[in-house]
């Protein structure tokens, strides 16, 4: 533990890398020489325009895009997207598929609804209490897009590969796990991520849409609902929220030049999730939730023999400096969110206490 801090599960706003935050300290009163803080300089400045732009280029550069793709920042969070997703790719009763894989999909496919939206449920893992990534899925040859949450922040899971959607583009939801591993973004016509998990502070939600799905986009909606608005203007139609992008500018920095790419991410991630899932596959007290082919590398999800032991596993873990490690309120039980800045000594200083706490307890 460095500077008072404790290792930090939070699923979201979560940990961020100790680096970034000291450089954020360092520039949050006289920001680049400005004599002003990050969040007093204009967002017409040239202080800001560098901050944004270079946020831009190490994004593109991390995820290997070329001009087709529009990195947008976009405010209300992932649950935004949700509704402005159908409001500007479905007009005239066309039509689009949502695979079902838990709580953040379920709210997905509700605002698509609400708008009266056409859409179909082509897949769902609901049968099993979320506990697993459907298979073989058949997507439908004239959907505008196939809806699928990446990463499901709440029940554990994560789609191991991308599913064939017979040429239909995919929009996925990567809020919890975007810049965790490199992707494959031919297969995306749009990709978003509230920045609170992986990449930075609330406040932004990062979207990447391709110019097709950008021409799909209608005139007639408000200009602050379409992803036209935010391509064609930088993000910046109005005040965009510049604290937010400078941190994302700062993790983007850190991935690309202390991580490595989003390959070395990765791999380091993969040894972080091994650590854990280890001690749950082999401890017959701690149980994982996910079914193990669709278990995710970013929130860990196990219970304990009973509710009283997590309580008290969750209050002495608090005491011993782990915080956030109690499940959704929605699904109980504990969960252990490793983002990206988590570190391998986070994890084994996890996985020893609770062996600890099951040598006192089991
Ligand atoms: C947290 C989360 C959301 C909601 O994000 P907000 O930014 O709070 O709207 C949506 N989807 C997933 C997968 C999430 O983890």
């Amino acid at each position: 533990m460095k500077a008072n801090r404790i290792y930090n599960f939070n699923a979201g706003p979560a940990a961020l890398p100790l680096s970034v935050l000291e450089e954020i300290r360092d520039s949050f009163i006289n920001f680049k020489g400005s004599g002003m803080s990050i969040v007093e300089v204009s967002h017409r400045s040239k202080w800001f325009d560098d901050v944004i732009n270079d946020a831009l280029i190490r994004t593109k550069r991390l995820l290997n895009l070329d001009e087709k793709f529009h990195v947008l920042f976009i405010q209300g969070g992932a649950s935004m997207q949700f509704c402005m997703i159908p409001m500007n790719f479905l007009q005239d009763e066309k039509s689009a598929d949502y695979v079902n894989t838990g709580t953040w999909s379920t709210k997905a496919i509700k605002e698509a609804e609400i708008q009266g939206k056409k859409i179909q449920v082509v897949a769902s893992s609901e049968d099993k209490n979320f506990s697993y990534i459907p298979k073989n899925i058949q997507f439908n040859k004239d959907a505008v897009y196939a809806h699928i949450t990446s990463n499901n922040t709440i029940k554990g899971t994560q789609w191991a590969s991308v599913p064939d959607t017979n040429g239909v583009p995919l929009v996925a939801d990567m809020s919890s796990d975007i810049m965790s591993k490199p992707v494959d973004m031919n297969k995306f016509g749009l990709i978003y991520a509230g920045a609170q998990k992986n990449i930075g502070p609330a406040g932004v939600c990062m979207a990447i849409i391709r110019d097709d799905m950008l021409s799909l986009v209608p005139d007639f909606l408000p200009s602050m609902l379409k992803y036209s608005t935010f391509a064609s203007k930088n993000s910046m139609y109005n005040t965009p929220p510049c604290f937010a992008i400078y941190t994302i500018q700062l993790v983007m920095k850190w991935l690309e030049e202390t991580i490595g790419g989003l390959a070395k991410m990765e791999e380091i991630n993969r040894g972080k999730a091994k650590i854990l899932y280890d001690l749950l596959d082999t401890s017959g007290f701690y149980k994982g939730t996910a079914k193990q082919d669709s278990r995710s590398m970013m929130n860990i999800t196990f219970r304990l023999p009973n509710e009283d032991l997590e309580k008290k596993f969750i209050q002495e873990a608090l005491e011993n400096g782990f915080g956030g490690l109690k499940g959704h309120r929605s699904v109980g039980g504990c969960r252990a969110s490793i983002y990206n800045p988590t570190t391998i000594e986070a994890l084994e200083a996890l996985t020893n206490f609770m062996k600890n706490f099951e040598q006192k307890n089991g």
